[in-house]
C-alpha cells in the first residue's frame, strides 16, 4: 500500500512538474507517456480489458489470415500481416518470431516548417515513421499539400486532433469535434482514414478511448521523448539522450515532434539507433484490434 502510494505520489509530482512547463510551445508532454496515464485512476483495468481483447482479436486475426494466404491474391493495397503489438506501456512486442530489435519513430504536431524535410530524410534513410498530425497547422492549401506529400512517401498520418487543446478540459461533444473533424480533413487530403490517435500531452478521457476505439483507430501515448524539454533543444544534446537513453530498449514508442532542432538531430538519431541494432519499425505491421 505504502509502496502505491509513493508511486501515486511519484506520478502526480511528474505530472505537475510537466505541467509546470512554461515554454512558450504547446507541449508539455512528460518524458514518457506512461507516467502520465498511471497517475489516472482505472487505468489500469481498461488497459488490462484491452490487452485481453488484443488476444482474442488476434486469434482471430490468424485464422483469417490463414485463409487469406489459400486465396493467394495479387491485390493492391492488401493489408500486411500484423507483426506487432502495442503493450499496455505503450511500446510495441511482437506477434510471433518478428524482429525484437525495433523501435517506432513518431513525430508529433507537424506539419508546423519541418515536416516534409523530416519525411524526406527518413526516406532517404528508408526509416518509417507515424506522423502525428493537427488541424491548426494543415488549415491552406500548401500545409495540406505537405500532409498529402508525406502521405504519398509511404508515411502514416495520424490524428493528434484539431486544435491540440487538452481533451481533460472539453467537454465529449469539444473532444468529438477535435478528433472527427480531423479525420475527416485527413481523409479529405489524403484519401485514406487515419488509423493511429496521440493526445495532446498524452492526456486521454474515457470518451475519447471509446471514441477512438469506435472509428476503428488504434490509441497510443509513447515510450520516451525529449525534444520539448530544456537542455535537450539542440541537435547535439537531442541526439545523445534519443541514442543513450536507459529507456531506450527493443520495441520502445519513440516521440518526436516537427521542430527544427529535432530536424536536425533525426539522422544522427537514425544513424545512432542503427549502431545500437535497432531498425525502425514499419508501423503498417501494427495490430490493430478496433479495425474492421
Ligand atoms: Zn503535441
Amino acid at each position: 500500500m505504502m509502496r502505491y502510494l509513493f508511486v501515486l505520489l511519484l506520478a502526480m509530482m511528474l505530472v505537475l512538474a510537466a505541467c509546470s512547463n512554461d515554454e512558450p510551445d504547446t507541449d508539455e508532454e512528460s518524458q514518457t507517456g506512461e507516467e502520465v496515464e498511471q497517475s489516472e485512476d482505472q487505468e489500469t483495468d481498461e488497459e488490462q480489458d484491452e490487452s485481453e481483447e488484443t488476444n482474442e482479436e488476434d486469434s482471430q486475426d490468424s485464422e483469417e489470415e490463414q485463409n487469406e494466404d489459400e486465396q493467394t491474391t495479387d491485390k493492391q493495397n492488401e493489408p500486411q500481416e500484423s507483426q506487432y503489438e502495442l503493450t499496455e506501456h505503450w511500446s510495441l512486442t511482437p506477434i510471433d518470431d518478428a524482429e525484437s530489435d525495433v523501435v517506432l519513430l513518431t513525430i508529433d504536431d507537424a506539419p508546423d516548417g519541418n515536416a516534409l524535410e523530416m519525411a524526406e530524410n527518413l526516406n532517404e534513410l528508408d526509416a518509417s515513421a507515424i506522423f502525428f498530425v493537427n488541424g491548426i497547422f494543415m488549415e491552406d492549401e500548401e500545409s495540406q499539400d505537405i500532409v498529402k506529400q508525406i502521405h504519398d512517401m509511404g508515411f502514416p498520418i495520424g490524428n493528434h486532433t484539431y486544435g491540440h487543446k487538452s481533451l481533460k478540459d472539453l467537454s465529449e461533444e469539444e473532444q468529438y469535434e477535435e478528433i472527427i473533424s480531423l479525420n475527416e480533413l485527413i481523409e479529405e487530403v489524403t484519401g485514406e482514414k487515419p488509423e493511429y490517435f496521440r493526445a495532446p500531452h498524452g492526456l486521454n478521457t474515457d470518451y475519447a478511448r471509446d471514441l477512438i476505439a469506435d472509428e476503428g483507430m488504434l490509441l497510443m501515448n509513447w515510450s520516451y521523448g525529449y525534444d520539448f524539454m530544456e537542455g535537450y533543444m539542440e541537435k547535439e544534446e537531442l541526439t545523445d539522450i534519443m541514442v543513450n537513453t536507459d529507456l531506450l530498449s527493443s520495441g520502445a514508442n519513440l516521440l518526436m515532434h516537427d521542430r527544427e532542432w529535432t530536424n536536425e538531430a533525426l539522422e544522427d538519431i537514425v544513424e545512432g539507433l542503427r549502431d545500437k541494432g535497432y531498425e525502425m519499425l514499419d508501423p503498417e505491421l501494427i495490430l490493430n484490434p478496433h479495425k474492421d
